[in-house]
């Protein structure tokens, strides 16, 4: 793992950015990129005209004139469960040019696997997650992570014009691979969700007596319940490592559980003589 500075010694190029999936996180994308002065166009499975429209971002029902409009960026930013379907439903052999596929889905390996194996040899590839989202990126991204891999990036000059639009915004950038990615985040991101979720299961509310412990709690379950349940499942089904945290939580549940039973039972026996 490094953090480096993905520049390239050319200056940075505008780029036209044809972004797929224009959910919450593709729109709060979007608005920093077209900020920054770049020229965003979008596709989504709903229909998003209108939104676009105000946003000045034109919007392609049809995924055909969207593939043929020129794009030197094609951004995946759906669902992790939706992507095999989303990519293999493009016929991407209508791509005019060459072009690099970004992704920015909170799993790494998977993507990287299907990118590779649906996109025809030419098109650069470069796996990314911003370790942020609406919430926690609301008043900048200065700081914030950006961890990502150059999967297959033969146009140099493009990929770092890409990365610059984090570099610019103060992101911290760390580049790793996508297995390196998958096992931290399964040890942090999917056990913090999985901590909030279950949180949320118990209906905890904040009181009027808080400790600070608490609060923070009741910040991770609101964090973790903003997110969709598509985006929570999706780290567990896409990333090989999280079924091993989540046997480890349970384990270390019950371990913490049979202590405090066995202290209890310890302390009756104690207090019966
Ligand atoms: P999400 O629930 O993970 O994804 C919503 C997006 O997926 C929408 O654009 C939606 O399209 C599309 N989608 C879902 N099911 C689909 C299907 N069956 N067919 C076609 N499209 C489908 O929520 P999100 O927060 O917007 O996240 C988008 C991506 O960014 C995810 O891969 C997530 O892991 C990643 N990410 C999110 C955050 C965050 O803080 N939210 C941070 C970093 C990375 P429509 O809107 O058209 O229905």
């Amino acid at each position: 793992m490094s953090s480096l500075s993905s520049s390239s010694s050319l200056p940075p190029q505008t780029l036209k950015i044809g972004i797929v999936g224009f959910g919450t996180f593709g729109q709060f994308l979007a608005k920093t990129m077209i900020k920054q002065g770049h020229t965003t166009r979008a596709t989504s499975r709903t229909d998003y005209s209108q939104l676009c429209h105000q946003l000045d971002v034109p919007f392609f029902r049809d995924v055909i004139p969207f593939l043929e409009a020129d794009n030197d960026v094609i951004l995946i930013c759906t669902s992790i469960l939706s992507l095999s379907e989303v990519l293999n439903s493009m016929p991407l052999r209508r791509l005019k040019r060459h072009t690099l596929f970004v992704d920015v889905l909170s799993v790494k390996e998977h993507p990287r696997n299907v990118l590779l194996q649906v996109l025809p040899e030419n098109m650069d590839v470069l796996c990314t997650h911003p370790m942020f989202g609406p919430e926690s990126g609301k008043n900048g991204w200065k700081d914030l992570p950006l961890v990502y891999e150059k999967v297959r990036v033969r146009d140099e000059t493009r990929c770092s014009s890409f990365l610059h639009i984090f570099e610019s915004e103060g992101c911290r950038m760390v580049e790793m691979s996508c297995e390196e990615h998958d096992k931290v985040a399964a040890r942090s991101q999917f056990l913090s969700h999985s901590i909030g979720r279950i949180l949320a299961e118990m209906g905890i509310e904040s009181t009027s007596m808080n400790t600070k412990s608490f609060e923070t709690l009741v910040k991770l379950k609101e964090s973790a319940t903003n997110d969709s349940f598509d985006l929570f499942s999706g780290l567990f089904i896409h990333n090989r490592f999280a079924q091993q945290e989540l046997m480890n939580l349970e384990q270390s549940f019950e371990k913490v559980k049979q202590r405090l039973l066995k202290k209890m039972s310890e302390q009756q026996s104690l207090s019966s003589v």
